[in-house]
């Protein structure tokens, strides 16, 4: 047993309560809101729409469901195409799926490691000329980061695609002044376990298109046309979030930007700390945009470093403490292949290289300076053995 391991797990990141969910909580109790809808669901969803400068939100069980409503919206159905970002988490491609739709990945490109307009710019021409144009984008924000909408839109338009944003990991992030998640059609929010900010599970789907929204409100409470009795004309989902989740959402809510200064400062302290370190090199910040920072991410190169993104895993999971590899592309996973990819240039994938040289540090907000010392310590530790120190 290393002494590492007498001490206490270090998460990637880990749910932060503030002071004021309790409350809100203890509120729905009391008013015996528990189920179904509630005061809590309503105001969470104005909160977040004024929060981020949209018309309108609906909260849902989760950004997954989100995605899975927008894209039948966006009426995407058997045999269609969808482009989507292949560096990202299985959960924005799986609805894709579920409508038995087909996905074409697209690359990231190195200044913010998401979709790459060059290679979106290739896979629209090559579907325009073979007359099978995709009914949506879904372009993923990664890791807290804006991707470059003003190119990914101006395609868009240019091809007559709507946007479906992945916001799920960007909550509070921003993209030339303005909210991400808020470019697209449609925007995703995810409160999951392990987000910026969280309702234990949860999801929001927001847009200008308040219209819209209110058809997707209806699909997610079962599809009830208005009669007395119970009525379907429509097939329908179980899909609305709950006003105790909703409860603690607006707590959340209230404590957002303190959570996202917290996640900055913890990147800024591995950067300062690794940033001269030959073959170490950090998720950049591109100049377009603020980040959440959500995970720290950063890349180790083995030939300069003399051992792998793996490996420290390995070394700071013998210290209890959780890191990750970057997400493993879509491109790469089992159940996506044969679909088609599209890289940054023709013969370099970006996502290639960022998974297997990649790797997520512990991020979350209420990690003490005392956890983030054992953190860098370990990893030091680690680096020292690469090049035989
Ligand atoms: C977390 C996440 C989701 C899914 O959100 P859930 O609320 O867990 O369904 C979707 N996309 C990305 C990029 C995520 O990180």
């Amino acid at each position: 047993m290393t002494a590492g391991n007498t001490k206490g797990k270090i998460y990637l990141s880990s749910p932060h309560m503030g002071e004021s969910e309790l409350l809100y909580v203890q509120d729905a109790f009391e008013t015996n809101w528990i189920a179904p809808l509630g005061p809590h669901v309503e105001g969470f969803e104005r909160e977040l729409a004024q929060y981020v400068g949209v018309k309108g939100a609906l909260a849902l069980s989760s950004g997954t469901a989100a995605i899975h409503l927008a894209l039948k919206y966006l009426n995407v159905a058997a045999d269609d195409i969808v482009f989507c970002s292949t560096l990202t988490f299985v959960a924005t491609a799986n609805p894709i799926l579920y409508l038995g739709a087909k996905p074409v990945f697209i690359d990231s490109e190195p200044d913010s490691w998401n979709m790459s307009p060059r290679a979106l710019e290739r896979a629209l021409r090559k579907a325009e000329s073979t007359g099978h144009l995709p009914k949506a984008v879904i372009v993923v924000n990664l890791y807290g980061q804006s991707a470059d909408m003003d190119e990914l839109l101006r395609l868009c338009e240019q091809y007559d695609v709507p946007l479906l944003e992945d916001a799920a990991e960007s909550l509070g992030a921003t993209y030339k002044g303005r909210a991400s998640g808020t470019f697209g059609k449609f925007g995703v929010y995810s409160f999951n376990g392990n987000k910026i900010i969280t309702t234990s599970g949860g999801g929001m789907l927001v847009s200008d298109d308040t219209d819209a929204l209110d058809k997707i409100r209806f699909w997610s409470t079962q599809a009830r046309d208005s009669a007395k009795h119970y009525q379907h004309s429509e097939v329908g989902y179980n899909y609305r979030l709950s006003n105790v989740l909703a409860a603690i959402g607006r707590g959340q809510l209230k404590v957002l930007d303190e959570r996202i200064a917290a996640r900055r400062k913890i990147f800024d302290t591995y950067y300062e700390r690794f940033r001269n370190i030959p073959g170490i090199s950090f998720m950049p910040e591109a100049s377009f945009g603020k980040s959440n920072r959500w995970l720290s991410a950063m890349t180790i190169d083995p030939a300069a470093c003399g051992v792998t993104a793996s490996e420290c895993i390995d070394l700071l999971a013998e210290h209890n403490i959780e890191s990750r590899p970057v997400w493993k592309p879509m491109h790469l996973q089992p159940l996506f292949q044969g679909c088609e990819y599209y890289p940054h240039e023709e013969n370099h994938s970006v996502s290639d290289l960022l998974f297997h040289t990649g790797i997520c540090l512990p991020s979350g907000s209420n990690l003490t300076s005392s956890d983030l010392e054992r953190v860098i310590g370990s990893l030091e530790q680690g680096l020292k053995r690469g090049i035989g120190v």
